[in-house]
Parts: structure tokens; sequence; C-alpha cells
């Protein structure tokens, strides 16, 4: 074990008091709860989001300037949903001067590239105000998503109301109350390719991430990373807006994120040393070990 967990400051266990954030959000609402805040304290002046597209749970990347509009993000899209993509956009037809966005960790690591090297994006780098980092295992295209859906999961797209990962299972929720639960084994083989030269699971180049695993179901396991998150976390509490606990004392608490995220990173790592003994690639740099 390493630093599979990147660098932060604290790790709490989180939920938003929020009620409404709440009822719809794929875990403790953490995501929403954050956006919602920074708005109204101006900290940002819209958000990088991802809503529902023309097709049943197709992601649809959205500059959301109000808490209302954040509403309508909530949830996970088992899908990739191209959010660096409207960066520019955000600041540039939208003029937003403090943007937030939300990503999975290669999308953080796009984000943190774009302000390194801002090649055609002069106006961006100063105006990311709050990137939060969503824990990623691994992501589908829209056609296998319903393909486990429809046909191993017998559902409809139109009807269901969530899907989650969690517990070695890929669960689908209908809005009649139906759940199934299909083993982990089955969607495999439907993940994207590029997953699998994936080497972060907690977004490690966030301002802050956040997860479900480690946490009780309902709440989100949160790692405040950098001086910026920090400062907007700690204003969040002190202003109500989550429950927190200890990570310590909840269960299965960090034990269990190191231990996937090491499952992670290792299980790719000898996938990118096997591709670089055939020559593809330069095999393991991995830049968080
Ligand atoms: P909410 O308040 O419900 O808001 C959800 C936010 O996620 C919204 O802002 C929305 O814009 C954004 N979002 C939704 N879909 C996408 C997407 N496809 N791409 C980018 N942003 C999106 N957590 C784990 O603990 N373990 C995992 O292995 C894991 N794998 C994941 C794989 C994928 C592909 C995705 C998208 C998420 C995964 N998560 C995983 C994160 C988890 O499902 C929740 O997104 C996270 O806990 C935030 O929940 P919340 O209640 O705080 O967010
Ligand atoms: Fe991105 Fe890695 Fe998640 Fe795939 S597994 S979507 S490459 S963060």
């Amino acid at each position: 074990m390493g630093m599979e967990l990147g660098k932060y400051k604290t790790c709490v266990s989180a939920r938003s008091t929020d009620k409404e954030i709440v009822a719809k959000a794929q875990d403790g609402g953490i995501v929403t709860q954050l956006f919602a805040f920074a708005l109204e304290q101006g900290i940002i002046d819209g958000a990088i989001v991802t809503g529902l597209g023309d097709r049943p749970w197709k992601p649809r990347p959205f500059i959301a300037t109000t808490r209302e509009e954040l509403l309508t993000s909530r949830g996970t899209k088992y899908n990739v949903s191209p959010n660096v993509a409207w960066i520019k956009e955000a600041t540039r037809s939208f003029g937003l001067d403090k943007v937030g966005i939300v990503g999975t960790p290669c999308q953080m690591q796009a984000v943190r590239k774009v302000q390194l090297y801002p090649i055609g994006m002069r106006d961006v780098p100063d105006k990311i105000a709050l990137a939060v980092g969503i824990f990623c295992m691994e992501n589908f295209l829209y056609k296998s998503i319903q393909q486990l859906v429809e046909d191993h999961a017998g559902q409809k797209m139109q009807s269901v109301k969530k899907m989650t990962i969690g517990k070695g299972k890929f669960s689908v929720y209908t809005e009649r109350g139906n759940v199934v639960a299909l083993p982990l084994k089955i969607t495999e083989k439907y993940e994207q390719a590029g997953c699998h030269v994936c080497l972060d699971y907690v977004a490690n180049l966030s301002d802050v991430s956040t997860g479900s695993v480690g946490s009780p179901d309902g709440w989100s396991t949160v790692f405040v990373r950098t001086k910026k998150g920090d400062h907007i976390w700690s204003k969040a509490i002190a202003a109500g807006c989550f429950e927190t606990k200890p990570i310590e004392e909840v269960k299965p608490g960090l034990e269990l994120v190191t231990k996937l995220a090491h499952e992670k990173i290792h299980k790719n790592e000898i996938y990118l040393n096997k591709r670089a003994s055939y020559g593809v690639g330069k095999g393991l740099r991995n830049p968080y070990i």
C-alpha cells in the first residue's frame, strides 16, 4: 500500500442537511450541496454538471447557475459525460469568472492540465474556483449501460429510477420498486477500455473528492484536498450545510476505500506493464505512488 488515496487535509463521512437535496442525491448529496452553497456565497457563479440528455440516462453536461438547475443534476449517470469540454464555453459564452466543475478522476486530471498548459484556453486557468471529484472504479459507454439494463437486468431504460455500483453488484432500481442486482463479473466486459489504464480511484487532483464507498448508506466519504477546498468546506460546515462523522468511527471506513483503490491501481498497473511488454506505451509511470 502507498499513496492510493492521494494527498488530503481531512477525511470525513458526511451528508447534506438539506432534505430536498438528499431526496434525489446519489449518496450524501455532497456535490450538489457544495455547489449550491458556493453559488449562494458567490464563491462560484456557475457549475459544470451532468444532467440528462435526449435519451433515458444519457448524460448531458450543462452549466448550472441556479440552485434549481443544480437540483436537476443530482444522481450518478454511469456513462461518459464530457464535462471538461464545457470549460471554455463556461468562461466565454456564459462569461463566468468563477467556475465550479464536477468530474471523474480522469476529468480532474484534464482540468489541472488545462490550468497548467492552457493552450487555446487562455481565459480558463484562474477561473476554476472549485473542482469536485467523484470516486470512480470504471465507466461505460451509453450502448453498454443500455445493454446491461435492458438485456441483463431486463428493465426499460426509461423506467429506471437509480443505478448504483457497490458491494460487488451493479444494481438497477425502477420507478415501480423493482431492484435487479447484477454481479460485477457481468458488467466487467462492458467497461470502457480506457478505464483499464487508469490509476486514480479517488480523484487525487480535485479540491474536494467524494464517493459512497467507506461510508454507510446515504452518507458519503469526503476528502478535502487543497487549501481552496478546505476554505470552502470549512465555510459550508460552519453554515450547517453538512452533518459529519469522523471517518474512523464509521464502517467500513477508510480501510475499504484503500483496499479498492489499491485493487484498481494494481490491476491496471499489471495491464499497463503487459501492454508495454509488447511495445504499447511506456509501461508503469504512476505519478501518485
Ligand atoms: P449528487 O449530489 O447526487 O450529485 C451527483 C453529481 O455527479 C452531479 O453534480 C452530477 O453532475 C455528477 N455526475 C453524474 N454523473 C456523472 C458523470 N457520468 N460524469 C461526471 N459527473 C457526473 N463512488 C464510489 O464510492 N465508488 C465507485 O466506484 C464509484 N464509481 C463511479 C463511477 C462513475 C462513472 C461515476 C459517474 C460515479 C462513481 N462514483 C463512485 C461516485 C458516486 O456514484 C457519486 O457520484 C458520488 O458519491 C457523489 O454523490 P453525491 O450524492 O454527493 O452527488
Ligand atoms: Fe476516467 Fe478512470 Fe473513471 Fe475510467 S476509471 S472514467 S478513466 S476516472
